[in-house]
C-alpha cells in the first residue's frame, strides 16, 4: 500500500505522491513536477500538501553531522527530529533554544515554519538560533545561505513554508543548560483579568510561561486556569516514568469522543492534577514541554472528520478586551475547545520575513471538525482577530482566506518573489495564487 503523508489535523486531503530526496534532486535537474519537502506532517492543514505535484519525503535524510561540545552549535540533516537533537546535546549541557510542543517535529519543520516555543519572550523564534543552511534549488542549484551569504534566501527561507527550496542541513546554535530538565511553578489563576495581571511578570522572571484555559468552566468560573511557569533546574529530575511506551489511540473511533461532558471531566482533571503539585517541582523535560507527545495519535480521538486549531496573536493593548471576545465567541457557538493556551510574545524580531511571533498575546483553540458550524465559527474568530489587527496562523490553518493571510503577513510578496517556481503548496494555492480546487 503506498504510504500516506497526512497533516495533524486531518482536515485536509493527505498526500500520497511523494519522492525521495535523490529523487527530488534529480526531477529538479530535469523534471517539471512541483515539489514541496515534508518533514513529519505536524503541520495542521494544507502547508505541507501539494496534492497536484509531490512531496519530498525528508525523514531518510536525518544525521547529526557535526556538534561542537565548546560552543553548542550542531550541524544535522533537516530530516532529524528535534527530539534527537536533544539526545545528542543533553550529555553536553546543551539544548535547543527553542522548541514547539511536541518533540516529532523535524529541524526543516523548524526552520520553514520558524516555530515559536514557551520562551518566545527571552529567545524569540527558532529562526534566530539559525546559524546558516544549505538550500537545494530548481535546475540543481545549491546555496549556502547565512545572514552574510545569500541573505535575501535566507530571510525568505525562515519562515517561508517550503517554498524556496529544499533546507538540506543547517546549522544551528543550542543553549547551555545546567539540566535539560524544569523547575516548575504552577500558578492557578480564577480569571482571565488575573492572568493578565501576572503574565508579564511571569515573563520577566521566567524562561518558559504558558497558561492553560478550563475553556469548560462557565458562570463566575469561565476565564480560570494555570499559568505554568518554568526555569532549568539545577538538577536532574528522577527518570521514573519517562521513557515508557506512549499510550496510544490504536484505531480511528468513528465519531469524535470529545464531546462536551468528556471535555469538562478533562479540563477539570487536568487542572485537579496541575492544583495537586507542590508550588514548584522538578518535572522532565518531556513532561514540560511535550505532554501531548504522550499519547500517540491523540488527534484520531477529534474522529473521522479531525480538527482545526486556530491560533491568533492579538497586540498587546487589546488583548485584555480581545482575547474574552474570542473564547465569548468559541462558546457562543457551543464549541469547547479541547486545549485551549494563552502566551504572552516578547519583543524579539525574527531574521525570516514570514514570521508569526510579535508583541502580543497568542490564543490556541482546538474543535473537532463540525462541518459548515465549525467553520462559520473559524471565520468570526478571523474577523475579530483582523478587528484587533492580530494575525491568524497559517501553519495551523486549513481554511483562512486569502484576505485574511495577507493581512497578517503585509510582507507575503517578499516571499512569492523568492519563491522557487518549482515549489508549491496547497495552502500557496488557496490563498496567494488563489487557484480554486486546490486541496
Ligand atoms: C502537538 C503539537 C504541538 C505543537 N506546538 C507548537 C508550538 O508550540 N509552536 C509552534 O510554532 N508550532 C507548534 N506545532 C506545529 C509544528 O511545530 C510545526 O507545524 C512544525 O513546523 C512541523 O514540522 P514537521 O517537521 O512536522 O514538518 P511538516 O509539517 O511536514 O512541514 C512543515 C513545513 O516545513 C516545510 N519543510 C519541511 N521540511 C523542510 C525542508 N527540509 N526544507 C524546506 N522546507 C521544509 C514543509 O514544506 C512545510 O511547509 C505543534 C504541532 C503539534 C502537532
Amino acid at each position: 500500500m503506498a504510504e500516506i503523508y497526512p497533516s495533524f489535523g486531518r482536515t485536509v486531503r493527505a498526500g500520497t505522491h511523494a519522492l525521495t530526496l535523490g529523487a527530488a534532486l534529480d526531477e529538479l535537474r530535469q523534471g517539471s513536477t512541483s515539489l514541496l519537502p515534508y518533514g513529519n506532517g505536524r503541520t495542521y492543514g494544507d502547508s505541507c500538501q501539494n496534492a497536484d505535484g509531490a512531496l519530498v519525503d525528508m525523514s531518510g535524510h536525518a544525521s547529526i553531522l557535526d556538534f561542537d561540545a565548546q560552543t553548542g552549535v550542531l550541524e544535522a540533516e533537516s530530516g532529524v527530529m528535534l527530539g534527537d537533537i536533544i539526545a545528542h546535546g543533553r550529555p553536553h549541557g546543551w539544548f535547543p533554544p527553542v522548541l514547539p510542543g511536541t518533540q516529532f517535529v523535524t529541524l526543516g519543520g523548524a526552520i520553514a515554519n520558524d516555530v515559536h516555543g514557551k520562551n518566545h519572550h527571552r529567545r524569540g523564534s527558532f529562526g534566530a538560533h539559525v546559524l546558516s543552511f544549505d538550500l537545494a534549488r530548481s535546475g540543481g542549484e545549491m546555496l549556502h545561505c547565512s545572514p552574510t551569504e545569500n541573505a535575501h534566501l535566507f530571510a525568505a527561507t525562515i519562515g517561508g513554508m517550503g517554498l524556496t527550496g529544499i533546507i538540506l542541513s543547517a546549522r544551528i546554535q543550542l543553549m547551555q543548560v545546567a539540566s535539560v530538565d524544569i523547575e516548575e511553578q504552577v500558578k492557578p489563576f480564577p480569571s482571565l483579568g488575573h492572568y493578565f495581571d501576572m503574565a508579564e511578570d511571569g515573563d520577566i522572571e521566567n524562561e518558559y510561561a504558558v497558561a492553560w484555559l478550563d475553556q469548560m468552566a462557565t458562570g463566575a468560573r469561565a476565564g480560570r486556569g494555570v499559568l505554568l511557569l518554568g526555569n532549568h533546574s539545577a538538577r536532574d529530575a528522577s527518570p521514573a516514568g519517562v521513557g515508557r511506551r506512549p499510550l496510544t489511540v490504536p484505531f480511528q473511533p468513528p465519531l469524535t469522543i470529545l464531546n462536551k461532558p468528556f471535555l469538562t471531566l478533562f479540563n477539570l482533571a487536568y487542572r485537579a492534577a496541575k492544583m495537586r503539585r507542590k508550588e514548584i517541582s522538578l518535572t522532565p523535560y518531556q513532561s514540560y514541554f511535550f505532554p501531548l507527545d504522550a499519547v500517540s495519535n491523540w488527534n484520531r480521538l477529534y474522529g473521522p472528520a479531525g480538527l482545526f486549531q486556530h491560533q491568533s496573536v492579538i497586540p498587546e493593548p487589546v488583548a485584555r478586551e480581545i482575547v474574552p471576545a474570542l473564547l465569548s465567541a468559541s462558546h457562543a457557538a457551543g464549541q469547547g475547545s479541547f486545549l485551549t493556551v494563552l502566551k504572552r510574545f516578547g519583543t524579539a524580531g525574527s531574521p525570516g520575513i514570514i514570521s508569526f511571533p510579535r508583541p502580543g498575546y497568542t490564543l490556541t483553540l482546538d474543535f473537532p471538525n463540525r462541518g459548515a458550524a465549525t467553520l462559520a465559527l473559524l471565520e468570526r474568530l478571523d474577523a475579530i482577530t483582523m478587528e484587533a489587527g492580530g494575525a491568524v496562523n497559517p501553519y495551523k490553518d486549513a481554511r483562512m482566506s486569502a484576505a485574511v493571510f495577507k493581512a497578517s503577513f503585509p510582507r507575503w510578496q517578499e516571499l512569492e518573489v523568492w519563491r522557487d517556481a518549482r515549489f508549491v503548496s496547497d495552502f500557496w494555492k488557496r490563498t496567494v495564487l488563489r487557484v480554486s480546487g486546490s486541496a
